[in-house]
């Protein structure tokens, strides 16, 4: 079977550290192009400033991996399936709910796969805690995710802007876990974002819901921890206590401990092809809607600014 001509659109951080290795690691996809405006692409691989020039001058593609910012995703997408593109979308999928449904009709229309990748759903330990967690009854969930937000998006002005969600963006990862493994559905309650009085996104979050069950899930998220980082999910159970760590990928029940390799991205990739090769679209925007919910129904509260 001929590779899956893949083009990168919006070559950074998360291009560069994990989309770039996952797809020169799958034998089902060759890296044909790669698009920015302000960088100059890898060696060997053709680079265009554009997703214009990409369709206009460009080498054929097969499919896309946008990992912009979400701010601008909803216009790049809708380009790439009207020109019949299979379609994979960094998290979040959009900056919005409804254009992420746009999408959707748009995929389902034009005959391609359409995929809401959320990375961390891919960490070594989800899948067995998930497992693990289907026979249980659960009592409480606590999840903490605070982390440096100058260590991890040095200078990402987006990130601070509307739509760019703030420490969100790395909470709604934690909020891809735990929709994910946990039995039953849960919404907000109750919520405070804190916003640095000079960014319009909030620099913590603390969150309460309530599964239909009726077990309490606190939620945490702060950008301003130095030193060692925080990405704990923790589930009291009424066959004792379940934690991952390391946003994921360790995994440790009342029988021990698992270690697991990092393996986020490869499996994202290894799924993209099998939705490509089956004819299918996986769109699941649970986590964006709690997030959307928690703006929707969140207390502000303002601290001091917030400089970079
Ligand atoms: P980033 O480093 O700021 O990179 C964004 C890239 O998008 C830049 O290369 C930028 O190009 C490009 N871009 C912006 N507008 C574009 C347009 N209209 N057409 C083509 N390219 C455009 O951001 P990032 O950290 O990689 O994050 C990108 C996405 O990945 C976000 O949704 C984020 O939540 C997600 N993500 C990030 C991480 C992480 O650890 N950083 C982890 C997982 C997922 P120029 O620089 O050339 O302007």
């Amino acid at each position: 079977m001929d590779p899956i001509r893949i083009a990168i659109v919006g070559i950074g951080k998360i291009a560069r550290d994990q989309h770039v290795p996952a797809i020169r690691g799958n034998n089902a996809f060759s890296l044909a192009a790669t698009v920015s405006p302000h960088d100059a692409g890898l060696d060997g691989v053709p680079h265009l400033a554009s997703l214009d020039s990409l369709l206009r001058d460009g080498p054929a593609v097969d499919a896309i991996a946008l990992c912009t910012p979400p701010q601008v995703r909803y216009d790049l997408a809708a380009q790439a399936l009207g020109r019949g593109v299979h379609l994979f979308l960094e998290k979040p999928p959009g900056a919005t709910l409804a254009e992420v449904g746009a999408l959707q009709a748009q995929a389902d229309k034009v005959g391609v796969s359409l995929f809401a990748a959320w990375h961390s759903r891919f960490a070594a330990g989800v899948a067995p805690a998930r497992a693990w967690l289907a026979e249980r009854r659960i009592e409480s969930v606590s999840i903490v995710w605070r982390e440096d937000v100058r260590v991890w998006h040095p200078g990402q002005a987006w990130i601070w802007q509307p739509g760019g969600l703030g420490v969100f963006d790395p909470g709604i990862n934690a909020l891809s876990i735990v929709t994910h493994i946990l039995p039953r559905p849960f919404f907000l309650r109750d919520a405070t974002l804190t916003l640095p009085d000079n960014r319009a996104a909030p620099i913590a979050a603390d969150l309460h819901f309530r599964d239909t069950g009726g077990a309490p899930i606190h939620m945490d998220l702060d950008w301003r921890q130095t030193g060692p980082q925080s990405w704990d999910i923790v589930v009291e159970t009424d066959a004792g206590t379940l934690k991952l760590s390391q946003g994921g990928a360790v995994l440790h029940l009342p029988s021990g401990t698992e270690h697991g390799e990092d393996v986020e991205y490869p499996g994202l990739y290894s799924r993209f092809a099998a939705l490509i090769r089956g004819g299918r679209s996986d769109v699941d925007t649970d986590p964006l809607r709690l997030v959307a919910d928690a703006f929707l129904r969140g207390r502000r509260e303002t601290t001091d600014a917030f400089h970079d």
